[in-house]
This record gives structure tokens, sequence and C-alpha cells, in this order.
């Protein structure tokens, strides 16, 4: 099947074409028809390298309103790289996406500039949680119209001891907001975060 029976926009298709992708990986598949068609929790059990960012990011970058310069989408990652990472990828799928701003947030670089990037308008923040959680309680940054929420390589995050940061930031975000985590593996603390900040979730694993 192909990327236009999943259901995206023309401007995602035109920048899919561009990458080069021509049909979607499995959790492609499994993810997006899920997340574009209903505001559901999800829970994605995915290895890195299977597509995952593109399996958010697509419906992410769907259902947001790029007219509205309110932060909307909130994406969590464990390390700087994957957070650059992710926001490059974002700007790539998005690249139709007119008036989109993504901004990456994240420790060892100037706050400052990433709080003038926040406050020009953008729809979409990726960050790792010790930056945000830090902007959060400066009130350099407002999470509270998120609509979107995604826990990338949850199991990692939680490794490396976000577990305090993660509750804290999803403190700040609306009950009724949709939560898509993604993990590599499962153990008790995923689950814990799960059961703590999701409502029956969609399960996929591929
Ligand atoms: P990820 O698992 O999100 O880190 O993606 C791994 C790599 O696969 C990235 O370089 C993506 O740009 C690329 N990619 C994602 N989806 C597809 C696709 N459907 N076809 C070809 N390449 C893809």
């Amino acid at each position: 099947n192909t990327f236009q029976d999943l259901g995206l926009n023309e401007d995602l298709l035109h920048a899919i074409t561009d990458l080069g992708f021509t049909q979607p990986s499995e959790v492609q598949n499994k993810a997006i028809p899920i997340l574009l068609n209903s505001e559901t929790d999800l829970v994605a059990l995915a290895q890195t390298g299977t597509g995952k960012t593109a399996a958010f990011g697509f419906p992410m970058l769907q259902k947001i309103n790029i007219d509205s310069r309110t932060t909307q989408g909130l994406i969590l990652s464990p390390t700087r790289e994957l957070c650059l990472q992710i926001t490059n990828e974002m700007k790539l799928y998005g690249k139709y996406c007119k008036g989109l701003n993504v901004v990456a947030v994240y420790g060892g670089a100037s706050i400052t500039d990433q709080a003038r990037d926040i406050k020009k308008g953008a729809q979409i923040i990726v960050a790792t949680p010790g930056r945000i959680k830090d902007m959060i309680s400066r009130r350099l940054v407002d999470i509270s119209k998120i609509e979107y929420a995604v826990l990338d390589e949850a199991d990692e995050m939680l490794n490396m001891g976000f577990f305090e940061d993660i509750t804290d930031i999803l403190s700040n975000t609306p009950e009724d907001k949709c939560t898509w985590l993604f993990s590599a593996t499962m153990p008790r603390e995923v689950s814990v975060i799960a059961k703590k900040f999701m409502e029956n979730p969609q399960e996929i694993t591929v």
C-alpha cells in the first residue's frame, strides 16, 4: 500500500515524494491510520530505524492547526542528538506546511536563544526532559495547550532517570491531550508511565 492510502494530505505526500519514501514502513502502516482517524492514546513497541519518527510525525503535522502559533505538539526524547535528529526530520516532513515552526529545546545550548525561538510561535517543540522542565519553571515555555504529546524512546528516558521530570512535564499539559508512547522495550517503569498518563491506549508492536 501507499502513503496516499493512509490518508495523508497533499503537503505531506509532496514532502514524502521529495524524500524518496516509496512505501510506508510497518510501524507507519500500523500507527498512522490509528493516529489520524482517532483521538486516542497509543503505546507502540518499535526499535529505532523502523521509521517511527514519521509514524508519529506525519499524524502530528496533519492534525495540528498550523495557522495558529500556539504550541500544540510536544515530543520528548532522551538525548540532545535524538532531539536534533527528530527536529530535522519534522522540518523535512513539514517542508510544505506553510508557517510551520518546529523548535528544538535541549541542554548544553543557549536557553535564551531557545526561548526566543519559542516566543516567535512554535506549533511543535521537540525537547529533552531536563531542559524543558527548566524552561517551564522559568515560564519561558507554555505547554498548557498541548494536544499531542509523544514520549519517544520511553525506555531510554526512564533508564536515564527522567521519571520525575516526565511526570512533572506532563502534569503541566491538559488531561484531555493524546499521548503517544514509543519504546523499544516495555520494562515495568514504562508500564507505570503508561498507566499513569494514558487512558485505554491502543497498542501496536512491530
Ligand atoms: P527512524 O526510525 O524514525 O529514526 O527512521 C530511520 C530512517 O528511515 C530515517 O532516516 C528516515 O528518514 C527513514 N525513513 C522513514 N520512513 C521511511 C520510509 N517509509 N521509507 C524509506 N525511508 C524511511
